[in-house]
């Protein structure tokens, strides 16, 4: 499935320079802290090993993921450094992924049983990091649970199946400046801090920021941040890296050439459903990218795209291998032309965020759900 369309036609340029540099920039404000780059779902959309490397020469000395198979992935890609995964079921065979030298979290007893087994099996000390709940009440143990998740690591560390190497949890709202869970989930983390000392515990790593806490939330950089939006040029919630003085650079420049180019009569409905009728002769584009591909089919009839440094509007409803441009009455666009679906914003045409913004829905699902059809290249 990968890259089924032509990477003449369409593709998904990933600046790999900018990358490096928005890491670089967030690692500058955070200085004195470890920097995790997150490269789970495909490197939000933008490709994990090519993005996996870039990190690495980036400075990056972990590099985060959600489930076992993509940190196994990045085993099979050729990296070799620290790798921390925290999403898996209790069925999952952690064996290969602690032969791999791979760092897991756990999040309740079983997870450190679940562990230790496959340690067991493998013959080796397992790396485990222990998460706690401090107010996003997603995975991690809830404060009442966590002094039990700490004796039970504790065991496994005196039987010789596992290492705790971590402490961590994760925000729920650091995009938000003075936002109350902020300094709710901070407090519950020293909580879980004392509670892991009193426990024998003293792991060498400690970390709760996300990119919008590493940028906005000095005291809580801890030992390491974990960033991802920012790494690939978004910012976490508008304004969020201007208070931090960053200027972050967008990653990914989704463009395409024209498939056709046509003029329509006043009156004629376009695309399905007929939900944009033009109401004068005019000059209509086909982009072909569509719902497959991931553009957002609630951005129908409102996003625009960059054409020859202007926007331009969509019209009609995003189908699912192809949507409509109006060019203009008297454009004299020509089939092969190029459109800017979305990219830096320096061009003329939109971001990822104006999508978002069409779309109802945040900067990291556009670029996220960018599917495998469209040929990723790097620059
Ligand atoms: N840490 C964890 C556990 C995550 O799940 C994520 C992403 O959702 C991140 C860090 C990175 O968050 P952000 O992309 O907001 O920097």
């Amino acid at each position: 499935m990968d890259g089924l369309i032509d990477p003449g036609t369409a593709s998904a340029q990933i600046d790999l320079a900018a990358f490096r540099a928005n890491i670089g920039a967030v690692a500058e404000v955070a200085t004195g802290a470890q920097v995790m780059v997150v490269v789970k779902a495909d490197a939000y959309g933008h490709g994990m090993l090519p993005c996996a490397v870039a990190a690495r020469q980036a400075g990056a000395s972990w590099l985060g993921v959600a489930t076992p198979a993509e940190a196994l992935a990045l085993r099979a890609g050729g990296d070799t450094g620290r790798v921390l995964t925290w999403l898996y079921g209790p069925e999952e065979d952690l064996v290969p992924v602690v032969a791999a030298d791979i760092d897991v979290t756990a999040s309740t007893p079983e997870q450190v049983d679940q562990l230790a087994r496959a340690a067991r099996s493998a013959g080796i000390v397992a790396r485990l990091q222990l998460k706690a709940d401090t107010g996003l009440s997603r995975n991690g143990a809830p404060p009442a649970a966590w002094p039990e998740l700490c004796r039970v690591a504790a065991a496994a560390e005196r039987s010789g199946r596992a290492r705790v190497t971590g402490l961590w949890s994760h925000f729920a709202a650091a995009d938000e400046p003075g936002h109350p869970s902020i300094a709710l989930q901070q407090e519950n983390f020293r909580i879980a801090e004392r509670v892991a000392a009193d426990a024998g515990l003293d792991p060498e790593l400690r970390h709760l920021a996300n990119s919008a806490g590493a940028l906005i939330v000095p005291d809580a950089r801890l030992d390491l941040v974990r960033i991802g939006i920012a790494a690939y040029g978004i910012d976490p919630a508008p304004g969020v890296a201007a208070l931090a003085g960053v200027s972050l650079r967008p990653v990914m420049r989704l463009r395409a050439r024209l498939a056709n180019v046509k003029r329509i009569p006043a009156g004629s409905g376009v695309s399905y459903g007929w939900i944009w009728t033009a109401p004068r002769d005019t000059v209509v584009g086909l982009v072909p990218l569509g719902y497959a591909d991931g553009i957002p089919r609630q951005a129908g009839n409102r996003a625009e795209v960059g054409w020859r440094g202007q926007r331009v509007p969509v019209r009609g409803q995003i189908c699912m291998d192809q949507f409509v441009v109006e060019l203009g009455p008297g454009a004299d666009a020509e089939i092969g032309e190029e459109v800017v679906v979305f990219g830096p914003g320096d061009d003329g045409g939109p971001t990822a965020e104006d999508w978002a913004a069409h779309a109802g829905t945040i900067g990291y699902e556009i670029v996220t759900r960018i599917g495998a059809r469209v040929p990723r290249v790097y620059r």
